[in-house]
């Protein structure tokens, strides 16, 4: 009987499933996005229920269209996104209040009130994270200071909480199980990644009852099984990872010192750095990667805020091509930038600048510029910005980075790789599935059943292009030097 595994990718505006054959082959993919609700400027929410309807519908229409029945099914992995936050009624099943997403921002003040008292440094060192609205616990704190009788229900152990993977199990469980992996667990700020526990004083610190929780496993194994009620059959749930860790799994980066950088919205890198806690000096921030059996590998990460968003501006705002795609022959019609340099700090500057409050500069426009130039500079930008996080994970880290393995939408442009290759100094590849994410999750839930082995896994990572140095080193550090300068004049922009 064939053997098939089944991914739920549930991300930040589409929930997707992908499901691949025994021989780890992507035979089939479902993707349907879902409603972004805005109450107030800065506030991100989802309806938990549409989340889980949504991915639901996936998983049918999938099945349907690749003539799998679900008892074919011989494993699940779930991947998600990160540190959005669920709390529900543990009796009912009912959200208590809506999923508020990894982008809301209305606890900022909140987090800003905590800083000055001193427990920065403890949440850095505990979590590997910086404190900031960003991740889960702020959030929680929020609902239950904010929905009518949420703290008294919490405080007798009515309520509990999860990121989208507990949700996601908890329905398929029919309730049974409230898990979350030690990945996901690592994004909540609440999560000590020495000890792999809850910790009491950050619980306290924002007032978070413990029984709240859920248990935390390992990002592979026998984890869960869903209900029958679901699909017929009770089938495994054996692979939970957050989506960028996913990613590096599904690229291989098992290794440290591996590298992916997922080109997408923004830019997402993340380094294996195996049993080590890397603490950055650069703001990066410290996480679990996975926990397979008793190992529990780390990983630095940085983040891009604008990355191939730069190119969206340029379609939709500037009207200067109809596809993302289009950048590509647009940005190749001329030599070189033409002296054009673009920071694209639309929404602000992340790492390892850090200035929120700054905005976008084009710097070197001349007579001659054309819109060929400007989507070079944009394109560029990418790259730069790549660039910089990359230079502040090597001086964390200690050692050269020598690969870079891509993926994301705008990792199919050449130029972009090409460029980020010549400026970096690195050979980047880019594997022949740029759906990295799901596919972690799906190796994952193979190796928890024991279909696949590490080794047969690696053997299956295929490369579609590579990219190696070609410019000339004067040439890149020209580029660079401006690049910087660039940069220098535009931090402090409305400070
Ligand atoms: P996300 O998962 O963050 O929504 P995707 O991985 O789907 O993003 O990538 C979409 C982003 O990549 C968009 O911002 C788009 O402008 C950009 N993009 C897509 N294709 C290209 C391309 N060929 N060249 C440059 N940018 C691209």
């Amino acid at each position: 009987m064939a053997r098939f595994v089944l991914a739920l990718d549930q991300g930040t505006t589409s929930s997707r499933s992908v499901i691949l054959n025994e021989k780890a082959e992507l035979i089939g993919q479902s993707q349907k996005e879902f409603t972004q609700i805005y109450p107030k400027s800065g506030w991100v929410e989802h309806d938990p229920k549409e989340i889980w309807e949504s991915q639901l519908e996936t998983i049918s229409q999938l099945l349907k269209g690749s003539n799998i029945t679900s008892s074919d099914i011989s494993a699940i992995g779930i991947t998600n996104q990160r540190e959005t936050t669920v709390v529900w009624n543990k009796v009912t099943g009912i959200p208590i209040y809506n999923a508020i997403v990894w982008q809301d921002r209305r606890t900022s003040d909140y987090c800003q009130e905590l800083a000055p008292k001193g427990y920065a440094k403890s949440i850095q060192d505990k979590t590997g994270l910086v404190l900031d609205a960003y991740f889960s616990a702020s959030k929680i704190n929020w609902i239950l200071e904010n929905i009518p009788n949420a703290r008294e229900q919490a405080e007798k152990g009515e309520l509990a909480f999860g990121t989208v993977d507990s949700w996601l199990v908890w329905k398929l469980t029919n309730g049974k199980k409230h898990i979350t992996d030690v990945s996901n667990a690592s994004r909540t700020l609440l999560f000590n990644i020495h000890t792999l526990e809850w910790d009491q004083e950050l619980l306290g610190l924002f007032e978070i009852p413990v029984h709240m929780l859920p248990q935390v496993v390992e990002s592979s194994g026998e984890l869960a099984l869903t209900d029958k009620s679901i699909f017929g059959v009770e089938i495994p749930i054996t692979g939970i990872i957050g989506d960028q860790q996913s990613a590096l799994f599904g690229q291989m980066c098992i290794e440290p010192g591996l590298l992916k950088c997922t080109y997408g919205t923004g830019c997402f890198l993340m380094l294996n750095t195996g049993n080590e806690i890397v603490k950055s000096n650069h703001k990066m921030l410290s996480t679990i990667a996975w926990k397979i059996g008793n190992q529990t590998t780390y990983a630095v990460e940085g983040s891009v805020f604008i990355g191939g968003a730069v190119i969206q501006w340029l379609r939709d705002e500037l009207g200067f091509f109809k596809e993302a795609a289009d950048s590509e022959d647009l940005a190749e019609a001329s030599e070189d930038n033409g002296g054009v340099y673009f920071v694209p700090a639309l929404t602000g500057l992340g790492a390892p600048y850090w200035d929120a409050n700054t905005r976008g500069s084009i710097f070197g426009i001349s007579r001659g510029t054309n819109k060929s130039h400007l989507t070079r500079a944009a394109l560029e930008s990418i790259g730069f910005q790549v660039n910089d996080i990359l230079n502040a994970m090597a001086e964390d880290v200690k050692f050269p980075i020598q690969n870079l393995r891509a993926d994301g939408g705008a990792a199919a442009n050449q130029l972009l790789l090409q460029f980020q290759s010549d400026i970096s100094r690195i050979c980047v590849q880019r594997p022949s599935s740029i759906e990295s994410t799901a596919i972690g999750a799906a190796y994952l839930a193979g190796l928890g059943i024991n279909l696949w082995t590490i080794d047969f896994l690696k053997a299956n990572w295929k490369m579609h292009s590579e990219y190696t140095p070609q410019l000339d080193q004067e040439i890149a550090d020209n580029l660079l030097d401006h690049w910087k300068e660039a940069i220098t004049r535009t931090l402090g922009w409305n400070s």
